[in-house]
């Protein structure tokens, strides 16, 4: 991910991020430091903004954590201006694990604000006066802001509109008494609603973050209901109607120079490598882009080739296969039937085969999403 930098791994997920970050914080200084006019109150602004958004990396790792107990891979938290988003592998399958994926970041900050209340009389907590409108920099108006930001990020995130983790909830809900592309549909279409009522809220009040958030539940309502229908038409195809019989093999002796040409002529963008009618490798483009660009002469396939692919079986729908290789990070699986190689799927087919579908029905436009993972909530 570009513009981005990891500050660490929690749990084994990537905890990165945004360059636009120290904005934020910069933005932070200047409306604490500025109105009161030192360098103290700056710091101080510098200090609210990072427990903010510790806050807010809280909320995703609650996302993550309960996502991981329930055997979904993260790949990664991103913190930026606008929230964090926690990158899941792949969606969850069934309508309760989404439910307390989702309800776990709100939960992260209901928990929070119980430890603020008890800690604020054992801390002779005052409500910070608001005479001069802001408070004076301290420990008193430092609890009562974390306490107003995680009621609001609690609030916010109740609020039933994709993407935000009410949607997700109220989608769960529905999942359980009807099929998830249903469900899916019905969420959006609220979510949109509230997006186009919040845009307008946004235009008279002039509050240029409330339409900018407006904009980002609209499109992640139509994106998420790409994603259903996608979902919904993958499920019924299986791996073995995927594999490309026709496919050109390799053979473990073949050289790359003789390869090379075969890119551009056939196209494809993955080889399986064969000896004695047995799959030992598969290469894929990068593969043998890499290999030429690394101008060791003309290597052997076998040295070049990936021995260790992902397999899947004949049976397993591209639903299940899309969700492996967004797993494994693989663009490419050798479909199996028992023992026997029946050919290879890849993401880009999985792409082109929905892009078909959809574009072959009537009233569809081909307009479809390509996700290649899955947003859980942004605080
Ligand atoms: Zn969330």
């Amino acid at each position: 991910m570009n513009w981005s930098f990891s500050l660490g791994r929690v749990s084994n997920i990537d905890i990165r991020v945004h360059f636009t970050f120290f904005f934020i914080l910069l933005l932070g200084a200047m409306q604490w430091g500025g109105s009161l006019g030192n360098g103290q109150a700056a710091l101080f602004g510098v200090l609210v903004t990072l427990l903010l958004f510790v806050c807010v990396l809280l909320h995703e790792l609650g996302h993550s954590l309960v996502a991981q107990r329930l055997g979904i891979p993260v790949k990664q938290i991103l913190l930026m201006p606008l929230g964090g988003v926690a990158l899941l592998g792949r969606n969850p399958d069934k309508p309760r694990h989404e439910l307390v994926i989702a309800a776990a970041g709100p939960l992260v900050n209901v928990a929070i604000i119980a430890v603020l209340l008890v800690l604020m009389p054992l801390l002779g907590f005052d409500l910070p006066s608001l005479a001069d409108g802001r408070p004076a920099p301290g420990l008193n108006t430092l609890v009562w802001w974390m306490l107003i930001a995680n009621v609001s990020l609690v609030l916010f995130n109740l609020i039933p509109a994709f993407p935000l983790d009410g949607g997700r909830m109220f989608r769960a809900l529905l999942a359980m008494r009807m099929g998830n592309a249903r469900a899916t549909q019905i969420a959006a279409r609220l979510g949109q609603v509230l997006a186009v009522g919040l845009g307008f809220v946004g235009l008279f009040t002039t509050n240029f973050l409330l339409i900018l958030i407006a904009a980002f539940v609209f499109f992640g309502a139509s994106a998420e209901t790409g994603e259903a229908r996608a979902r919904e038409i993958l499920s019924r195809v299986k791996a073995r109607d995927a594999a490309n019989p026709y496919a050109v093999t390799l053979n473990v002796g073949d050289r790359l120079s003789q390869v090379m040409p075969l890119l551009i002529a056939t196209r494809q963008p993955s080889f399986a490598v064969m000896f004695n009618g047995q799959v030992m490798g598969l290469v894929t483009e990068a593969d043998l882009r890499r290999a030429a660009a690394a101008g060791t002469g003309d290597a052997y396939i076998a040295g070049i080739m990936q021995r260790d692919f992902l397999r899947v079986d004949a049976e397993q729908t591209l639903y299940e296969v899309r969700n492996i290789l967004a797993e494994k990070n693989s663009p490419v699986a050798a479909v199996y039937d028992g023992e026997v190689y029946l050919g290879l799927v890849t993401l880009g087919g999985i792409h082109e085969i929905l892009r078909l579908w959809l574009t072959s029905q009537p009233g569809q436009t081909g307009s479809s999403s390509q996700p290649s993972g899955t947003v859980v909530g942004r605080a």
